[in-house]
C-alpha cells in the first residue's frame, strides 16, 4: 500500500503522498490541532514528536527531495536549526548574493564571536570548491537573489570536504522540481515553503530536508528546543498547496521565459536577469544544473530608480509587493528595501505568478511606457 517516490513522477508524488491509505481515513491531509496526544503510541507532545499534520507536508517535501524533511514555523526558522548545528568558531561560506534574512543571521552570530564568515561570489565555482576544503558550513543559494546568479552545484557538492563540514543549499528559488541537491550531493536542502510550497501568499512555513538519519535527528531536536515549529494551519495549507506546485510552477516558468524574451528586447530595459536567456552570465551553468530556469525575473529599467518607482506605481495586474512564488505575479525595487542598497537602483524583481501570459506583458509594457522621460 505504501507509496513511494521512486514508483512515479515527482508531480504524481506531490498529489499521492502524505495521505493515509486506511479504509475510513480521510482523504485529504488532517487538520489536527493538537499539542499532546494520549500516552501509548509514542507520540507524546507536538513540539517533540510532531503531528500527522506536519508529517504529512514532511512526506511530500522530503520525498521530493529525497530524503528526510522536519518542517519548521518558517524558511528562516529551517535556517537557523541548520546554523543551531555549528560549534564554535566554526567557519561559515557565504554567496555575497544572499537572502537578506540568511546573511542577517550569519552576520549577527559573526558579530558575537559565535562564527566567522567569508563571502564567496555564487559563481565563482574554483573558490566554492576550495571553501568546502575548509568551511564548517557551506551555504549555498541556486538560483540567488535577486541576482539569478547560477552556482555549478554538481561540481561543489562532489568537491573534498573537511571531515564534519556540512553542505546546505537554499533550494526556495529552483523548488525541489527544478533542482535537487540531495542527489547533488549536499547534505541539507531548504526550502522556504512560504513561497512556492504554499504558492498563495497566506501563510510561512519552512522546510529542511537530509538523507543523514543523524542529521535528520539533530535538526529535529533544534526544531523542538527551540520551539520553531509550525502552525497546524500553515503545514496544512502548505501540504495543500503543495498538491498544485508542479502545474503552477510549469505555467509561470513558461510565462517568465516569454516575458524575460520581451523585456530583454524593450528599449526601456537596460538589463535582463533570467537564467533562461543566453545572455545570462551563468546560463550554460543553469542548462546543466536545473530542470527549468524558475519564475522570477530580475530587470533594470533605463533612468534609475526614479523610472523603477514608476514602474512598480503603474501596474495594474502585478501587485507592487514583495515575497514571491505564489499564484500572482509581484513586482519590487530591491534596492529601496533598507540593507539592500547594494544592488542596482533600478533592478526591479519580478515574480511571475499564473495570470495569462498576454495580460501580464500588456500590464508590464504599459507600465514601461508610463516612464516619464528623464531629463
Ligand atoms: C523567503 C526566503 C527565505 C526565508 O523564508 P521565510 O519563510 O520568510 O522565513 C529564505 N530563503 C529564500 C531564498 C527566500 O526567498
Amino acid at each position: 500500500m505504501d507509496r513511494h517516490v521512486s514508483d512515479m513522477k515527482p508531480e504524481s508524488w506531490l498529489v499521492a503522498a502524505g495521505r493515509e491509505p486506511a479504509p475510513g481515513a480521510p482523504l485529504n491531509v488532517p487538520l489536527v490541532p493538537a499539542s499532546n496526544f494520549i500516552i501509548g503510541s509514542g507520540r507524546e507532545y507536538a513540539r517533540d514528536d510532531g503531528t500527522p499534520t506536519w508529517e504529512a507536508l514532511e512526506t511530500i517535501i522530503g520525498g521530493l527531495e529525497h530524503g528526510h524533511a522536519v518542517a519548521f514555523a518558517s524558511g528562516m526558522a529551517a535556517i537557523a536549526a541548520v546554523f543551531d548545528q555549528l560549534h564554535a568558531g566554526a567557519v561559515v561560506a557565504l554567496p555575497t548574493d544572499c537572502y537578506q534574512g540568511v546573511a542577517g543571521l550569519a552576520a549577527a552570530g559573526a558579530q558575537r564571536g559565535r562564527w566567522s564568515v567569508q563571502l564567496l561570489a555564487v559563481d565563482d565555482t574554483a573558490g566554492w570548491i576550495d571553501a568546502c576544503a575548509r568551511a564548517d558550513l557551506i551555504w549555498l543559494e541556486s538560483p540567488s537573489n535577486p541576482l539569478l546568479t547560477v552556482a555549478d552545484l554538481a561540481a561543489i557538492c562532489a568537491a573534498p570536504r573537511k571531515p564534519g563540514a556540512l553542505v546546505a543549499v537554499d533550494n526556495t528559488f529552483a523548488t525541489p522540481l527544478n533542482q535537487q541537491p540531495l542527489a547533488l550531493g549536499a547534505d541539507i536542502s531548504l526550502q522556504s515553503a512560504t513561497k512556492f510550497i504554499g504558492g498563495h501568499s497566506d501563510l510561512l512555513a519552512g522546510v529542511a530536508t537530509t538523507s543523514d538519519p543523524r542529521l535528520w535527528a539533530a535538526l529535529k531536536t533544534s526544531r523542538e528546543l527551540t520551539g520553531a515549529t509550525p502552525g497546524t494551519l500553515e503545514a496544512f495549507l502548505a501540504a495543500r498547496g503543495a498538491r498544485t506546485l508542479a502545474v503552477r510552477l510549469q505555467r509561470a516558468q513558461a510565462t517568465a521565459q516569454l516575458l524575460a524574451e520581451r523585456l530583454a528586447a524593450h528599449p526601456r530595459v537596460l538589463l535582463v536577469r533570467y537564467p533562461g536567456l543566453p545572455s545570462h552570465p551563468t546560463y550554460a551553468t543553469a542548462q546543466r544544473v536545473l530542470k527549468g530556469f524558475g519564475t522570477i525575473i530580475s530587470f533594470d529599467v533605463r533612468g534609475g530608480a526614479a523610472a523603477a518607482d514608476q514602474v512598480c506605481q503603474a501596474v495594474r495586474l502585478i501587485h507592487h509587493a514583495t515575497s514571491l512564488g505564489a499564484v500572482e505575479s509581484t513586482i519590487e525595487r530591491r534596492a529601496a528595501i533598507p540593507g539592500q542598497q547594494h544592488l542596482p537602483p533600478s533592478l526591479l524583481r519580478l515574480s511571475v505568478g499564473i495570470e495569462d501570459a498576454d495580460d501580464l506583458w500588456a500590464d508590464l509594457s504599459s507600465a514601461l511606457a508610463a516612464i516619464e522621460a528623464t531629463p
